[in-house]
C-alpha cells in the first residue's frame, strides 16, 4: 500500500499541516488536511474518509472537501467512524450553523456517514478497516487497515491503548504502525495529562505488539521534533518521521 502524507503536525504552522493521510489514492485517514494537500482530481478520487476523532486538527478540512466534491459532482464520500464520532461531527460541525449539513445537501450529498462497529472489520472499497478504541481526551479510535495481505495500523491520538496494540499483535498482515508522538520525554507529564504519546510511552506500549514493527512517527508538536528524535535514539528505537507531501510504501 502507498501512504501519502498530507500533514503530520500536531498543529498548523506556516509550513506544516495537520493530520491527513491517503492510502492508495482512495482512503483518507483523518481530514485535518485534505484540500491543502491534494489537487481537485485527487480530492474527488477519494472514496472514503476514516476519522479517528473529532478534534479540529483531524477534521478541519472535511467541510471544504465536501464543498469541492459537491461542486464537481463527485460520488458521496463514505465518512467512516464509530457512531459517537459521527454524532459529534453532525452536532458540532455539519450542523447548519458552523457549516452546512453536507450529508443532506445536494443530490447525491457529497458526504455519506458510514457508522462503524468498534472491533469489527468494515469493507471500504477494497480495504478492510477496523476501529479500535484508544484513550484520549475525547472519544478516539485507532485503525487497522488491510488490503489483501498488506496491512498498517494508525494509532490516532492516544494516551494509551492496550486493545489497539493487542489488535496489532493479532493481525500478522500489519507490518507498519503510523504512530502519533506529540511531545518529547521531557514533557511526559504533559503527554499523560493530554492523553498523547511521547517516545518512552510509545516504547513501553510497543511491548504489547509482540513483534518488531516499522514505526512511522507523526503528529509531532512544532518546535519539539528534533528533541523527540534524540529521545528515540537514546531509547535505541529506529523510527522514521514522516514528511509532509512524501509517499511511503507500507
Ligand atoms: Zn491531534
Ligand atoms: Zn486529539
Amino acid at each position: 500500500m502507498r501512504l501519502k502524507v498530507l500533514g503530520a503536525s500536531a498543529w498548523p504552522t506556516a509550513t506544516r499541516r495537520t493530520s491527513g493521510f491517503v492510502v492508495d489514492g482512495e482512503l483518507l485517514l483523518d481530514a485535518g488536511t485534505v484540500n491543502s494537500g491534494l489537487d481537485a482530481e485527487e480530492l474527488t478520487a477519494l472514496r472514503s474518509a476514516v476519522i479517528s476523532h473529532a478534534h479540529v486538527d483531524h477534521v478541519k478540512e472535511l467541510p471544504f472537501a465536501a464543498q469541492v466534491r459537491l461542486e464537481r459532482g463527485a460520488p458521496p464520500l463514505a465518512c467512516a467512524a464509530p457512531a459517537e464520532i459521527l454524532d459529534i461531527l453532525r452536532t458540532h460541525l455539519f450542523n447548519g450553523a458552523l457549516w452546512p449539513d453536507f450529508t443532506a445537501l445536494g443530490d447525491p450529498p457529497p458526504i455519506r456517514f458510514h457508522p462503524m462497529t468498534p472491533g469489527e472489520a468494515h469493507s471500504l472499497g477494497s480495504f478492510a478497516v477496523r476501529a479500535i478504541p484508544v484513550r484520549h481526551s475525547v472519544p478516539s479510535y485507532g485503525y487497522i487497515v488491510t488490503r489483501g495481505r498488506q496491512g498498517m495500523a494508525y494509532t490516532a491520538d492516544m494516551g494509551a491503548g492496550a486493545a489497539f496494540w493487542e489488535a496489532v499483535a493479532a493481525n500478522a498482515a500489519v507490518s507498519t504502525v503510523l504512530a502519533e508522538c506529540t511531545f518529547p520525554d521531557r514533557l511526559r507529564d504533559l503527554a499523560e495529562r493530554t492523553a498523547h504519546l511521547c517516545p518512552s510511552r510509545l516504547h513501553e506500549a510497543l511491548d504489547l505488539a509482540m513483534r518488531p514493527l516499522r514505526i512511522l512517527v507523526t503528529h509531532t508538536a512544532p518546535g519539539h521534533t528534533e528533541e523527540i528524535g534524540r529521545d528515540f535514539r537514546r531509547l535505541g528505537m529506529r523510527v522514521e518521521f514522516v514528511e509532509q507531501d512524501h509517499t511511503y510504501e507500507v
